[in-house]
């Protein structure tokens, strides 16, 4: 304890505060005073030879094993001294569970924004990464040859409002990690849905998909943020319940052509 209040730099009061708690936890043991304070000056009379070895260059080894040990012994005989690390700090498992996953390496329902501001909302099944490629691929395969058809709707929106294509970092955004399925289809006509509703940039050419019944009561809760108080209720607007019905049958039917563009 003594070795490390001398070492930790401490203002004047907090110094003393902590040699009264050393005095104390020393008196609780039963150990007098005055031996502590001979400890405190035998550690001062050490120092100047601290110093001398504070002028030693330091090597810090990642320990890998055994080998670790005998390269920790070649550098001292070149009066290197060495200290060991690991890698597995806590800072690493971190990292490993969050940052370092990219985004775009997931699958799921994306936003591309373009240039002029206006978003196309896509799912897929694979990386987000490569189906925006083929989105670029479309756009210069119109640019090449406007003749072409291409299939993605964002690819026919660049050119023909003659925007050109951004960077993958500025223009796609993972907005829902989600395998094919029902519940992919689902996220996406969420996605384009408030896109649609709340934005209104949008470049998807779905106009009023059977789906938005089933995401009016989403407007509401978004209403609800802004105003405060002003809306109330949570309800979804007067809709005859049977049309409400079949509507949300046909949202579970295999998705239609707006999707196979996306795939
Ligand atoms: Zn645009």
């Amino acid at each position: 304890m003594i070795n490390r209040i001398e070492r930790i730099p401490l203002t004047k009061e907090g110094y003393n505060k902590e040699l009264n708690a050393i005095y104390a936890i020393a008196a609780n043991n039963g150990y007098k005073r005055d031996l502590v304070e001979e400890i405190r000056r035998e550690h001062k009379n050490k120092k100047p030879n601290k110093e001398e070895n504070n002028n030693k260059n330091w090597a810090v080894l990642t320990y890998t094993g055994k080998s670790t040990y005998k390269l920790a012994k070649l550098f001292q005989k070149h009066n290197l001294r060495t200290s060991f690390r690991t890698n597995n700090n806590v800072g690493r498992i971190l990292r490993n569970t969050t940052n370092q996953e990219d985004p775009l390496d997931k699958q799921g329902v994306y936003k591309l924004t373009c240039k002029c501001q206006h978003s196309y909302i896509g799912q897929t099944g694979r990386k987000i990464k490569t189906r925006f490629r083929e989105h670029i691929r479309d756009y210069n395969k119109k640019t090449q040859k406007p003749s072409a058809i291409p299939e993605s709707n964002f690819a026919n929106h660049m050119f023909n409002n003659k925007c050109s294509p951004t960077q993958i970092r500025k223009a796609a955004k993972l907005l829902h990690v989600q395998h094919k399925g029902q519940r992919l289809n689902v996220l996406e006509n969420m996605e384009i849905y408030k896109l649609k509703t709340f934005d209104g940039k949008i470049i998807n050419e779905q106009t009023n998909t059977a789906s938005d019944v089933i995401f009016e009561p989403l407007k509401l809760i978004y209403e609800k943020k802004k105003n405060d108080n002003k809306t109330t209720g949570m309800d979804t607007p007067n809709t005859p319940k049977s049309t409400t019905r079949a509507k949300i049958t046909d949202f579970y039917l295999p998705a239609g052509k707006n999707h196979t563009a996306t795939t």
